[in-house]
């Protein structure tokens, strides 16, 4: 049996026609190596951004599944401009849609989830010695809809891929050589981590860690999927995201709990609170936000008073959204956005409040306090107004992560 490799390249590294062709060659020389390849890319650069922008000039609520109609074409665009880099340089290569290799979703669109991969299509091709480039981002529902997979998706793509096809390895190409204790443009001091698990590694995504997606680590845990994430064109060893030494969960749990590993945050939070209403409003308000993703749900059943975080990433338009909500919640929504997180990311830090009263001691004295923290089983986590944002990762770091500190 033919032994696979599944690369996924993302925006960065095909954002121009030299980055697609060095690319071309990388995944050439894979192939020359006597592996199946099979190569997942993004869309170019910010064409995502871009396609989006565009739809809003047509019209202020765009619907969902024109959207995902326009979104998937960034994709596609990738593919076969790569696939025609792959033949110029002597290779026999195919380009496919999601569609076309069996990735089958929810009916979801923005925020579609992978149910099943029938990847015969794939599969034959590398019989035949082609290199198989995917769109990622993208698969079919049952009702033969084009469906998006969420921001970033197309690590999901990838990781899905390489689960039905059996492959050796998963490699996540990018312009970062692996992940790291946080982000050095933030955090100078930052250190590359030569392993990270998978739940520790999702709640980082999960916090604003932009390497990889959270649902694709989700699903390469599942599935017992080693990831590897690596710089596209420098050198250097990356970063395996997978369960250390083989350690089943609870074990891995009690090893490292309370470690802090990691330090990360964002910069697109919204916040949703609505002051004590009636329980018909709290539900309009529920059904309103639907199935978008948040970081954090409180309501308080006594008197129908909720507060939501979420991010701005998988909401389109946050605009539109705002509106949304304030016409289905009728009692005074107070909404905010364009507000920062910090968080500190470990196994089992929201476990007990020692980690979350340290954290809450270095935002003494911050220009801008934060305004709630709250905590998840693997994460504590600050909202704050922006301009403090980047500071108290920086103090996080510092408190958990420099040995000093
Ligand atoms: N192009 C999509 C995005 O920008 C998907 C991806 O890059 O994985 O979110
Ligand atoms: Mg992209």
């Amino acid at each position: 049996m033919m032994r696979i490799i599944v690369q996924k390249f993302g925006g960065s590294s095909v954002s121009t026609i030299e980055k697609i062709k060095a690319v071309a060659a990388k995944i050439v020389a894979t192939r020359r190596a006597g592996f199946g390849v099979v190569a997942v890319v993004s869309a170019m650069g910010d064409t995502t951004d871009e396609l989006l922008s565009l739809a809003r000039r047509v019209a202020e609520d765009p619907s969902k599944r024109e959207l995902d109609m326009l979104l998937s074409t960034g994709e596609r665009i990738s593919m076969a401009l790569m696939s025609i880099a792959i033949q110029d340089l002597g290779e026999q290569a195919i380009s496919f849609t999601g569609s076309q290799c069996g990735i089958m979703t929810s009916d979801s669109h923005a925020g579609a989830r992978i149910i099943d991969v029938r990847p015969y299509r794939v599969q034959d091709e590398l019989a035949r010695g082609r290199i198989v480039i995917v769109a990622g981002y993208q698969g079919t529902s049952y009702r033969s809809e084009v469906t998006t997979l969420g921001r970033g998706g197309s690590d999901t793509t990838a990781v899905a891929l390489a689960a039905a096809l059996g492959a050796e390895s998963c490699d996540i190409y990018s312009d970062v050589d692996g992940i790291y204790s946080a982000d050095p443009r933030i955090v100078p001091s930052a250190t590359k981590l030569a392993e990270v698990g998978y739940e520790e590694m999702q709640e980082l995504a999960r916090q604003g860690a932009r390497v990889l997606n959270a649902q694709a680590v989700e699903f390469a845990r599942q599935k017992g999927i080693a990831l590897h994430a690596k710089s596209t064109f420098g050198a250097g060893e990356g970063t395996t995201i997978h369960r250390p030494d083989g350690f089943p969960d609870h074990l891995l749990r009690s090893l490292r709990a309370f470690g802090v590993r990691g330090v990360t945050g964002r910069d697109d939070v919204w916040v949703a609170e609505l002051p004590p209403a009636t329980p018909e409003a709290l539900s309009a308000l529920l059904a309103a936000v639907g199935s978008i993703d948040l970081l954090s749900a409180q309501v308080d059943a006594e008197r129908s008073a909720a507060r939501l975080v979420g991010t701005a990433e998988n909401v389109h338009d946050l605009a539109a959204f705002e509106a949304r909500l304030r016409a289905a919640a009728a009692a005074e929504l107070h909404f905010a956005s364009g507000l920062a997180s910090a968080a500190a990311v470990g196994l089992g830090v929201g476990d007990s409040a020692n980690a979350l009263h340290a954290a809450i001691e270095q935002a003494a004295g911050l220009p801008d306090a934060p305004r709630f923290w709250f905590s998840s089983r693997d994460a504590v986590v600050a909202v704050l107004p922006a301009a403090s944002g980047k500071e108290l990762q920086r103090r996080l770091h510092r408190r958990f992560l420099e040995s000093d500190g």
